[in-house]
């Protein structure tokens, strides 16, 4: 029996040395250590043995599995140390290989419009405030001059979740609770840029989703003058400095009196084409002096206090800065589009 099992003690272990890879290994380990091997189909037969030789061959088996566990180990590290050795071999990086481009996204045309807007005003002193997308029919008409019936409502066709409640129209509501927060102590200096909703059929010049961008000053002493060199400032800025301004009598509910703002065409110059439709002039933007009634209702003194209000498109801007046809461009989110303002 001690002979069967040197035998087999030194059968495992040639075997063990002639291992080339861990499924051999692990192969050899069920075969000679495992429930079925052959050393514990040797220790099974111990009961024929006599009392004295059973403890020294029991000893001799334990001392061989362990010698053959042993011996499986060593030679498993080796291997697994050799296939990390060759892995790294392997995947060794050439260093001199030029990079892989990462490919970077960039800001959307409208948010690079709308932040540089942003910048600019920030820069005189103008503050941003934001407001609910969802809101009151209190604060996106009643509050800026538009009670309920007010034919004006009629060009700025809404969404309505209930009779009370609908996407704002435009970022004006901005306007009526920011003037509210101030609690009839100026001076106000806000911009206000945003999403709004109307219930327009989609085409080349409308959507029912665009954003705006307003600005609002509420302080004494303000005057029509003031409004007048702001947005000559803001119509250099976005366009070159060339550019002049036109104000035209219009209607606006919450501004008395009211102007749409043209700036002279960058494209030709003034001589006429067609961008500016052979008139010299590109319509960018609506103002007005506060009305009021408006600044009543939140709470100002309207002997005291004066203000005026601007509000635009950037869609209309980003359209005339770069030359875009179709308003859809920006929100069909199309990849090709929207590479092209990498440096927007
Ligand atoms: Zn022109």
């Amino acid at each position: 029996m001690q002979e069967e099992l040197t035998k087999l003690r030194d059968e495992a272990l040639q075997k063990v040395r002639e291992a080339t890879d861990l499924k051999q290994l692990q192969n050899i380990r069920v075969q000679y250590l495992g429930k079925k091997g052959p050393i514990t189909e040797v220790l099974r037969g111990m009961g024929k043995l006599s009392k004295e030789e059973r403890p020294k061959i029991g000893a001799l088996a334990n001392e061989i599995r362990e010698v053959i566990a042993g011996e499986i180990t060593s030679k498993q590290e080796q291997l697994e140390k050799a296939e990390i050795e060759k892995k790294l071999q392997q995947e060794t990086i050439d260093v001199t290989l030029p990079g892989r481009p990462v490919r970077t996204g960039n800001h959307h045309p409208l948010q690079a419009v709308i932040e540089e807007i942003e910048d600019l005003f920030i820069g005189k002193g103008y503050t941003v405030e934001e407001g609910p997308e969802v809101e009151t029919d209190y604060y996106n008409f009643e509050a800026l001059n538009l009670p309920k019936g007010h034919p004006a409502r009629d060009m700025q066709d809404s969404f309505y979740i209930t009779d009370e409640i609908l996407l704002r129209t435009h970022t004006s509501p901005v306007q009526a609770r920011t003037l509210e927060k101030y609690k009839g102590k100026g001076p106000v200096k806000i911009i206000c840029p945003g999403k709004v909703y109307r219930r327009d059929t989609d085409d080349a010049t409308h959507s029912h989703q665009f954003t705006q961008i307003e600005g609002l000053v509420v302080d004494e002493n303000i005057r029509m003058s003031d409004l007048k060199g702001t947005l000559e400032v803001f119509a250099k800025k976005l366009f070159g400095e060339d550019r002049q301004i036109r104000l035209r009598p219009s209607f606006f509910p919450f501004t008395e009196p009211s102007v749409e703002v043209d700036v002279s065409c960058f494209k030709c110059s003034m001589k006429g084409c067609h961008v500016c439709k052979g008139t010299g002039w590109i319509e960018i933007l609506g103002a007005g002096m506060v009305h009021p009634n408006v600044l009543e209702m939140a709470g100002f003194d309207s002997k005291k206090y004066r203000g005026f209000a601007f509000g635009m498109g950037p869609e209309r801007i980003a359209m005339l800065k770069y030359g875009i046809d179709d308003i859809r461009h920006f929100y069909t989110n199309d990849v090709r589009f929207l590479k092209q303002f990498k440096q927007a």
